[in-house]
This record gives C-alpha cells, sequence and structure tokens, in this order.
C-alpha cells in the first residue's frame, strides 16, 4: 500500500534540493561546510558541527539534489520543464521555493533577470511558454498574469494601482476559491510579462521599511494562466486552460526562537501557520490515504487548491546553506521536505 502511494506521489508531488555556494563572507569567516549531496543518488548527508566527523550525520533522499555548481538553467531543464510543459497543455502546476532566509528561494524563482545564466524559473518559464507559442500552428493562445503577496495572511495585489487595499478570497460552487478582484492581465511578450513582474517587484517594497525582512516574512505568488483554443476536424473550438503559480515562500526559520515579542511574534505565527499548513496539505496528499486535505487552514493553501493534488503537478525547491553555523535550520528544512515525499 505504502509503495502504491509513493508512486502515484512521485508523479504529482517532486521534491527536490539545492544548496548554494559558500558566500565571501562564510568562506571568509572559514565556516566549516555540513552538506555533502550525491548528485547520482539524489542524497543529502548533514553532518552535525558539534560531533566528529561521520559521527551523527543524517541523510535524506529527494527526487533530485543540486549542489552549488549547478546553474539555472540544469534545475529548469530536468525538474521544471516538464511541469511548464504540462501547464500548456491544459494542467495546474505550482512550484514552490522553500527555505530559510539567504538560502536562494529567491534566486531559485527570480534570479537575475539581466543574466541569461542566472536568470530562475520565473523568467525561463516566460520564455518557454512564449517560444511554445510562436511555433504553435493551429492553436490560439492568451496569457494571463497575476501577481499577490500574502503578509501576515492579507492578500496584497501587487499590480494594482492602491497598494493600500486588501483583498478577499472567494468561493463559487462550480470553480472554487479565488481571489476576489485580482487583477489579471493579458501579455503577448516575454517582454511583457518581465514588465510586469519587475512593477510587481516594486511594489512589494512599498510601504516595507526593510525590504529584505519584508520578502523574508511574505509569500509571493506569480500566476500565469495559459488558455488554448483549436478549432478541430469536427468544427469546435476545444479548450485548454492550465495554470501556472510560481510561488517564493516566506523564510521557514522560527522566528518565535529568536525572541520576538508583541507585532512579531503575532507575524511570526501566521508565517508559521501557513508554512506549516502547506506542509500538512502536501504531505496529506503525497499520504494519498488521507481523506482529507486540510486546504482551508491558510490562504496561502486555499489559493493554492486547484493547483494542488488532483490532476496538478508539484514541484517544491529546498533550499539550503552549506554552513555550519545554519546546521539546526538546514535540518529543519530537510525533515519539511522530506514529509513532501
Ligand atoms: P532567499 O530568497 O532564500 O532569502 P536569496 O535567493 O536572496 O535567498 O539568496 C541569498 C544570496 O545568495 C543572494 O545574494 C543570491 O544571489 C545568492 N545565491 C543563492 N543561491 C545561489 C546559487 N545557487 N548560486 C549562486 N548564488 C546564490
Ligand atoms: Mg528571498
Amino acid at each position: 500500500r505504502k509503495k502504491m502511494s509513493r508512486q502515484k506521489s512521485s508523479e504529482t508531488v517532486r521534491v527536490v534540493l539545492r544548496c548554494r555556494p559558500m558566500n565571501y563572507r562564510e568562506i571568509a569567516a572559514g565556516y566549516e561546510g555540513v552538506i555533502d549531496l550525491d548528485v547520482k543518488l539524489g542524497q543529502v548527508c548533514v553532518h552535525n558541527p558539534r560531533s566528529a566527523p561521520g559521527d551523527l550525520s543524517k541523510t535524506f533522499t529527494f527526487d533530485a539534489v543540486y549542489d552549488s555548481n549547478s546553474k539555472q538553467m540544469d534545475l529548469y531543464d530536468e525538474t521544471f520543464l516538464p511541469l511548464v510543459d504540462s501547464v500548456l497543455q491544459g494542467f495546474n502546476g505550482t512550484i514552490f521555493a522553500y527555505g530559510q532566509t539567504g538560502t536562494g528561494k529567491t534566486y531559485t524563482m527570480e534570479g537575475v533577470h539581466t543574466d541569461p545564466e542566472r536568470r530562475g524559473v520565473i523568467p525561463n518559464a516566460f520564455d518557454h511558454i512564449f517560444t511554445r507559442i510562436s511555433r504553435s500552428q493551429n492553436r490560439q493562445y492568451l496569457v494571463r498574469a497575476s501577481y499577490l503577496e500574502i503578509y501576515q495572511e492579507e492578500i496584497r495585489d501587487l499590480l494594482a494601482k492602491n497598494q493600500n487595499h486588501r483583498l478577499e478570497l472567494k468561493e463559487r460552487p462550480d470553480t472554487g476559491v479565488y481571489v476576489k478582484d485580482l487583477i489579471s492581465l493579458v501579455t503577448k511578450s516575454v517582454q511583457e510579462i518581465d514588465h510586469l513582474m519587475s512593477v510587481g517587484n516594486r511594489n512589494r517594497s512599498i510601504g516595507a521599511t526593510n525590504m529584505n525582512e519584508h520578502s523574508s516574512r511574505s509569500h509571493a505568488i506569480f500566476v500565469i494562466t495559459v488558455e488554448s483554443s483549436e478549432v478541430r476536424d469536427d468544427g469546435e473550438s476545444h479548450i485548454r486552460v492550465g495554470k501556472l503559480n510560481l510561488v517564493d515562500l516566506a523564510g521557514s526559520e522560527r522566528q518565535a526562537k529568536t525572541g520576538a515579542q508583541g507585532e512579531r511574534l503575532k507575524e511570526a505565527t501566521k508565517i508559521n501557520l501557513s508554512l506549516s499548513a502547506l506542509g500538512n496539505v502536501i504531505s496529506s496528499l503525497v499520504d494519498g490515504r488521507s481523506t482529507h486535505v486540510p486546504y482551508r487552514d491558510s490562504k496561502l493553501t486555499r489559493i493554492l487548491e486547484d493547483s494542488l493534488g488532483g490532476n496538478a503537478k508539484t514541484i517544491m525547491v529546498a533550499t539550503v546553506g552549506p554552513a555550519a553555523y545554519n546546521y539546526e535550520e538546514t535540518l529543519t528544512t530537510l525533515r519539511y521536505a522530506n514529509r513532501a515525499k
């Protein structure tokens, strides 16, 4: 039984791990690395820096692991491309980056737009989608984009003129949960959709006193809807709609531990709520035996409900840093990701 559910889940939920390189500060400080990756076996081994080498190390296996030499295009071609293809075929999909702040979530999702080598999955998906469309013969495509943020369980439309407005979740019996009044703009080229992402990113920083802190406490969701139609021999037009959610999650670090109080503590609780709700949803999908998937427990999981489970495909990229001082958080991330397999 266990085996069957695993086979089923491997088609719908894939979990990959990515370890970023040591940065200059870490190299200069002479930090020890505690992560060993076996790319062939898809395994990661973490060593407890407080114990003897080889002692108390823990091993986890994922669908793939990417070491510090991995290129953005390696991840795209091997891991993300099939999911984006399935969106073009009318399925829903979600890609999200999970991990401690500073480990490469934004690098993986967005990367450096202007550098083809360092562009993340979002700009690479833009390219992929519009290239495919330009080569299509008989199909008509319509691509729309939305960009939203969840901060303290409040939803903000990053493409809206008025950034003080908060959006509500509504539900329709036929189509399920949706974000009321969320702007959805038709884009006809890579340049146009890229521009929307930049506008959204600029809006994201409005009102934030410290952008780094803000982005580490909020979830950003870029949504691409691809609708296509084809007139077949029977003279009828056949329509397919696929939706791709690209999610840069809030930092997974345990905020409460760092002595947060008042507003900060409330905020921390809400961040952890969404992340643990997401973990619960995914693990119950993967388990295959649970009859109840707890989508209702957070705004994040409600928004993603139609793109997690069912026919939808999900990829979770767990990001970690290699240095010893991150050991505890790294282990927490690996355990979270491990639950999702
Ligand atoms: P997060 O979004 O998880 O807080 P970032 O994506 O902002 O983390 O990454 C932190 C820093 O590390 C950035 O300067 C980023 O460019 C760099 N970085 C992250 N992952 C990689 C990687 N795989 N290769 C090279 N640099 C990386
Ligand atoms: Mg980030």
